[in-house]
């Protein structure tokens, strides 16, 4: 049977790929799923002369069934071009002892672009496929890099919008500076008076909100998302962790079939869950360490099988983390339960009706590849600082985390099996957080004063991403209650 997608809650079954991409959740709540995990066609040694092109049309091809030899290619060779500031598009560092998979250097410097780069492609090719004539609304929840890495690859794509909610307050003066200056007719910001998980909430609320739909529909309009929950996202997402692993053979780093670990650091659970579906497709990835800051729900869950967000949200200073509904973590725990869609939607209405549920002991027992651990912002700044005092390599307060996270497990265990760690982001984009870890607390200088400071001390070029914002005019001023996103998505579409 050739591989299609269904609900993580049992209500859908047999969706070909690009409608997949095309709604983006279920219209049971549920995320989609394939129908199975198809194995590497090609070797790892094959893998080890490809470029990143070609790594992604491997890795890519089984999940994406009903797209064309020509469509998908044309898709990767439109994301993974000039746009990123180096031929190899995920390079790999090596500083500590660790080998630091550099997934921001793209256009908006953070992981993000890896995927989206590529989504518009999809979605457009999808909605062509299925003869979609309505303007799709893509709707987007963000802990501050998924909105402007989104935008940079929706602006002015025709027969698209694209909507994005962050929490005010709750993102990088950088991050927010990238979203508020977003030009392209098509594009809306709009600040949320509450944190990240009120945005994602409000998000997936408005997805199962059939009056809207069909008065949308009546209007031209249907909803997408850009958020991780979408296929789309999670695909691509697969490429880096084979590409990673293949270039660690051909730089002679291991051994063919040489287990690595891979250290993530965590909020949405789509990067680690990735990294997860490329262990199932055969690369030899041992375990799959899950790094989280303060809000450590993840951390707790694979420690004591309880996930439970009643709990303080805490702004860190690795905002993209700062999320308690990890929302990707359905998926696996819909694996855990041999793919039951009932066992999975019960679990995650007691999820949303007394924010926690226990999984039992055979899900537990799947879960073993994962290790939780959690780095505090002290421990995070320490990290940074000793690293780079080290070694001379910066990294951000996201990569730190994992790198902390990291080092305190290889202690704990033993365990010296060689290490990726996921960096996700450049550390120009929390400049102040990642200056303050070397140097101590800055006060009042202006961020672009700390940016120039980085640049000097880290010899590292300053990229275009953040001297495109020093003088870009602000184009976006909204902000609503986390109440009222329903009006300002009516208000933006005009209906
Ligand atoms: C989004 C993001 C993360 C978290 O990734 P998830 O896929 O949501 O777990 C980590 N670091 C940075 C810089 C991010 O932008």
């Amino acid at each position: 049977m050739a591989l299609s997608y269904q609900s993580t809650r049992g209500g859908e079954k047999g969706v070909t790929a690009s409608q997949a991409i095309l709604r983006g959740l279920a219209e049971d709540g549920g995320l989609y799923m394939p129908s199975e995990i198809p194995a590497l066609s090609v070797s790892m040694e094959e893998l080890a002369g490809m470029s990143y092109q070609e790594t992604a049309y491997a890795v890519m091809k089984p999940f994406l069934t009903d797209y064309t030899e020509e469509e998908l290619k044309d898709c990767i060779a439109k994301a993974y071009d000039s746009k990123f500031d180096t031929e190899e598009i995920a390079p790999m560092a090596k500083a500590g002892g660790m080998y630091f998979l550099e997934l921001f250097h793209g256009k908006t410097i953070a992981f993000k672009d890896m995927a989206l780069s590529i989504l518009p492609h999809l979605m457009t090719t999808a909605a062509k496929k299925n003869q979609v004539d309505r303007e799709i609304v893509v709707l987007t929840a963000t802990s501050g890099d998924t909105g402007k890495a989104a935008m940079a690859g929706f602006a002015d794509v025709p027969g698209t919008r694209i909507i994005v909610f962050y929490p005010k307050g709750g993102v990088s003066r950088v991050q927010e500076l990238q979203m508020r200056t977003q030009k392209g007719s098509n594009t809306s910001v709009v600040a949320i008076h509450g944190n990240f998980d009120d945005a994602q909430t409000g998000v997936k609320r408005l997805f199962g909100d059939q009056d809207l739909a069909k008065e949308l529909a009546d209007k031209g309009f249907q909803f997408s998302s850009a958020n991780s929950i979408n296929i789309g996202r999670l695909v691509p997402q697969i490429v880096y962790y084979v590409y990673a692993y293949a270039k660690l053979l051909a730089h002679g780093e291991i051994t063919d079939g040489e287990p690595v670990n891979v250290t993530v650091p965590t909020g949405n659970f789509g990067n680690i869950l990735a990294a997860y579906f490329a262990k199932r497709m055969g690369v030899p990835i041992a375990k799959l360490i899950c790094a989280s800051n303060e809000n450590k729900v993840l951390y707790d869950f694979f420690s004591t099988g309880k996930y439970d967000r009643n709990r303080e949200f805490i702004l860190t200073t690795s905002p993209s983390m700062d999320i308690l509904i990890s929302s990707n973590l359905e998926r696996l725990i819909y694996l855990s339960t041999g793919c039951d869609g009932e066992k999975t939607r019960g679990l995650m209405e007691s999820l949303s009706r007394t924010g926690a549920y226990t999984v039992d002991s055979e899900m537990r027992a799947f879960l073993t590849d994962f290790i939780g651990g959690y780095a505090t912002q002290d421990q995070d700044g320490e990290m940074i600082k000793t690293l780079f005092q080290k070694t001379g390599y910066l990294v951000d307060t996201h990569t730190g985390v994992a790198a902390a996270v990291y080092q305190d497990y290889r202690k704990k265990t033993g365990d010296e099996t060689k290490t990726v760690i996921a960096s996700t982001a450049s550390p120009y984009k929390f400049s102040r957080s990642v200056m303050e870890a070397i140097q101590g607390p800055k006060g009042e200088v202006d961020e672009f004063e700390l940016i120039d400071q980085m640049s000097r001390l880290s010899g590292i070029p300053i990229p275009q991403a953040v001297e495109e914002i020093r003088t870009a005019p602000v184009l976006h001023n909204r902000e609503c209650g986390k109440d009222e996103m329903k009006k300002e998505v009516k208000d933006i579409l005009g209906v």
